[in-house]
């Protein structure tokens, strides 16, 4: 997601008991499938739910703990067997002892106001709506769940609500149809939506909305080995309706991008919707949801529909397994944003880019003082950082830079369709890039990713008349120690022409080396890193 526009990030504090470390969050549990029916009320916050969870058990686990926060719990069957399950206030504990096989069915029957997660409330205009804003355990708010990105699933949503809201959700519509109620109520519809592709229960969400249709028309369809079909749409409130496509006339754009640079659009449909949530977007699996203000002052921009666009690959698609690699989420959506503004805004838009947000890492306290794969971090929402999203995207630039355009997006594609619908860690990148590169990377991602901070470096240069060459040295230390980085050098020659040398510079104090550049005099100037290829401060001495 991108940070909100009003002070969300400061609400509650999501903390886990376990950090962001490594246990499995369900040892032997894995849910495959969610059924979840709704009943949303006329008005008021009350909801009737059924939740049908497919479930795959192995080793001998005789209890399945779902995630459910406050909400009453009526019933529970296990393979339609009514269980005597016991209820915590975050914790629904259901005996599974009894079941035979690896395989089984867990229906619970609840309702209640949610405190979180699924947010109703009544807006300016004095509507009713209803918006899923789960990121990054909230979910367990209004859904009985393994609420945990390493367990993905896929879900079906079956939602009664009134005619006059729209309901939406993650997936493909089913049905809409309408529900015979008694005379004189206030008509009814009854709303399906399918996800066949197993998400994490953080993007699983519905909105229910007095909300508009714009159609963006299907794209990419066959534009080659890449070819991405895909409805896009937007949703919004009646009075933003004025206001599109505005941005989301760049929708298709970003879509065929992507496709074109990992793989076709990993999901149904993919829906844009203005909403409650309390981010600046919300990925949420092929239904993202944005803040309504952008839309109500008519001042949103493109930049954050590509960010969200790009997750849907990334983050949702191929989910972090663990929250401490959350930069495979975050740190992805924020660079394929600046490849997007590399492709449409140009070479020099994308170095202003690179440069911005090198300057926002090198300003962040977070990055001073804590690794990007931050194991110890036990509040989520701190998480959302600037070692997460700036320094992240950094850190496949950087790549790109070492490896090469070519072995770096072979190794992001296969890496992508290797983990596609699944689960991923910092290493299966690693490994992918090392495969399509050749080259061992275990230092590159060590260095850049699990201790903090970035390259200081000091930089001086003499003209060597006799040898014709530019004699370079580079001095580096300091507060985060040295680093190893390819480091580019351009030199302007005494008639003006600008000729470039690519050096490796070692992890070490000092290096001194002559530019490969044979020239006929003095040069002009020297310039290093002039491409914005290193996360470093440079200092000329
Ligand atoms: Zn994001």
């Amino acid at each position: 997601m991108v940070a909100g526009v009003v002070s969300c990030l400061t609400t509650t504090s999501t903390v886990i008991g376990q950090g962001s470390g490594s246990l499995p969050y369900r040892a032997g549990i894995d849910v495959t499938d969610y059924a979840i029916t709704l009943d949303l009320p006329d008005r008021g916050a009350s909801i009737a739910g059924r939740a049908v969870l497919t479930v795959r058990r192995w080793g001998p686990v005789d209890t399945l703990a779902l995630d459910l926060v406050a909400l009453k719990v009526d019933s529970v069957l296990v393979d339609e067997k009514p269980v005597t399950f016991t209820r915590t206030d975050s914790l629904l504990r259901i005996p599974i002892g009894r079941v035979v096989g690896d395989s089984f069915s867990v229906m619970v029957r609840y309702g209640g106001q949610p405190k979180d997660g699924l947010i109703i409330r009544t807006d300016s205009a004095g509507r009713w709506t209803a918006f899923g804003d789960n990121w990054p355990n909230r979910a367990r708010n209004w859904i009985p769940s393994v609420d945990h990105p390493s367990d993905k699933a896929t879900v079906t949503w079956t939602v009664n609500a009134p005619s006059e809201r729209r309901v939406v959700a993650n997936g493909e519509l089913v049905e809409e149809t309408p529900l015979a109620g008694p005379p004189g109520a206030a008509p009814r519809t009854l709303t399906r939506w399918r996800e066949s592709r197993p998400i994490p229960a953080y993007l699983m969400v519905i909105a229910a909305a007095p909300l508009v249709y714009y159609d963006l028309g299907r794209d990419g369809c066959g534009v080659g080995e890449f070819s991405s079909c895909v409805r896009q749409s937007v949703y919004v409130f009646p009075e933003s309706r004025d206001f599109l496509p505005g941005p989301f006339s760049h929708a298709p754009e970003m879509v065929r991008l992507f496709s074109e640079l990992i793989a076709p659009f990993p999901y149904e449909k993919l829906a844009h919707l203005e909403s409650s949530t309390r981010y600046g977007g919300m990925e949420n699996a092929g239904a993202i949801f944005y803040a309504d203000a952008p839309f109500r002052r008519r001042t949103m921009q493109p930049g954050v529909i590509a960010h969200e666009t790009a997750h849907q690959w990334f983050g949702d698609a191929v989910t972090e397994r663990e929250w401490s690699h959350v930069w495979l989420s975050e740190g992805f959506a924020t660079y394929f944003q600046q490849l997007w503004v590399e492709r449409f805004g140009g070479d020099s838009a994308f170095r202003q880019e690179l440069r911005r947000t090198r300057d926002e890492i090198v300003k962040a306290p977070e990055v001073a003082s804590r690794p990007v794969i931050d194991t110890t971090q036990t509040d989520l929402m701190a998480l959302l950082n600037t070692n997460s999203y700036q320094k992240g995207g950094w850190t496949l630039h950087m790549l790109r830079a070492l490896v090469g355009d070519s072995a770096f997006f072979r190794g992001l594609r296969s890496y992508y369709l290797a983990n596609r619908h699944s689960t991923a860690l910092t290493d299966d990148l690693r490994r992918a890039v090392e495969a399509s590169s050749g080259r061992p990377l275990g230092w590159f991602f060590d260095q850049w990713l699990r201790r903090p901070g970035f390259a200081e470096v000091t930089t001086s240069w003499r003209y060597d008349a006799a040898e014709r060459r530019v004699i370079a040295t580079i001095t580096q230390g300091g507060r985060f120690g040295v680093y190893r980085f390819p480091l580019t050098v351009a030199i302007t020659d005494a008639t003006g022409k600008e000729r470039r040398a690519t050096i490796d510079v070692p992890a070490a104090a000092n290096t001194t080396f002559a530019v490969p550049l044979q020239l006929d005099g003095a040069p002009r100037g020297v310039v290093f890193d002039p491409d914005v290829r290193v996360l470093a401060t440079f200092q000329a001495r």
